[in-house]
């Protein structure tokens, strides 16, 4: 409800007003993380939509639009709040890092909702989570290929088991337009897993890549956000029509094995048949040192597009 006041640390938005400032921690040895917050706090009782982006700071159309929708949304034509986060890990905006926060070397998605007492990405979850996060009535992360990452746009969404809030998750999926969506029973620390094993109806939202800030991606992002705000009531109309989308409901990761040149035998979005050569392998004289097989059937959603690979690395997921 938005006819109060919503409070974000020290941020404080009248109904009707926009309000902006900095979420603050000390993470140990003298340093400081600060997280960009912008509360747009509606006039009309509605629910508070949280946005975050740049949870990977080299994942730039959905930091991009996270910016733009701060300072375009307007006020007196919301019912409820909207608060963004506009780049939840500076650190790695700044330094331009793949993956991981810089400062401790961990994936801010992999330690969702975090923990006070762990390390700086896991104290920086948890600011998050309990200044933000637990505010939410519904909530969506901006994500795209990193920035060695092409994908084709997709929407994932985390099964909790509890049936209303999955299916309140897959309707916003649904909502925000884009046609491919992945429903995933696997919790792996993310934070509209996370979110959604609270009982926060959340999605996480994937366009654009490899370091590449476009404007066709910034735009699916930006009405996606709008297409919710519809759905959920935060703005009058509904969301736009767009094409039926597809489910999925598994999404297989394939990581390498070992520290390798690699060759991917296959483009972004294109379908695979389980078993099919996908990729070859070599060391650094060219000399093959193995190859993978699709481990499933269906589209390539993202793709590792640096030939530069370290044992563990993704290499591709696939949409089963
Ligand atoms: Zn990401």
């Amino acid at each position: 409800m938005s006819t109060r006041p919503i409070t974000v640390g020290e941020i404080t938005a009248a109904p009707g007003q926009r309000a902006r400032g900095f979420l603050t921690t000390d993470v140990g040895r003298g340093v400081t993380v600060r997280m960009p917050v912008v509360v747009i706090n509606g006039k009309a009782d509605g629910p508070v939509c949280v946005v975050t982006a740049g949870v990977h700071g080299a994942e730039y159309p959905g930091i991009e639009a996270a910016i733009r929708l701060s300072r375009t949304l307007n006020p007196a034509e919301l019912r409820g709040a909207v608060i963004i986060v506009p780049v939840v890990s500076v650190p790695a905006f700044q330094r331009r890092a793949i993956y991981i926060n810089p400062l401790d070397g961990i994936n801010f998605n992999r330690v969702c909702p975090g923990n006070p007492m762990g390390t700086i990405t896991e104290i920086m979850a948890h600011l998050l989570f309990t200044n933000v996060i637990a505010q939410a009535d519904y909530y969506i992360d901006l994500h795209g290929g990193d920035m060695i990452e092409a994908l084709v746009p997709f929407t994932l969404y985390y099964k909790s088991g509890n049936k209303e809030i999955d299916d309140a998750s897959k309707a916003l999926a649904e909502a925000y337009g884009i046609p491919i969506i992945l429903g995933t029973s696997v919790l792996r620390g993310g934070s509209y897993g996370a979110a959604a094993a609270m009982g926060k109806p959340a999605i996480l939202t994937e366009a654009g890549g490899q370091g590449i800030l476009d404007e066709p991606s910034t735009q699916t992002h930006i009405r996606g956000v709008l297409n919710v705000l519809r759905k959920v009531g935060g703005l009058a109309g509904s969301p736009e029509a767009g094409p039926p989308p597809v489910h999925y409901n598994k999404f297989v990761w394939v990581a390498a094995e070992q520290e390798c040149v690699y060759y991917p035998k296959v483009t972004v979005g294109q379908q695979v048949k389980e078993g099919d050569i996908i990729a070859q392998f070599t060391d650094l004289f060219g000399e093959k040192i193995g190859e993978l097989r699709a481990p499933a059937s269906g589209p390539v959603l993202f793709l590792v597009t640096s030939p530069a690979i370290n044992k563990s690395d993704p290499l591709m997921a696939i949409g089963a």
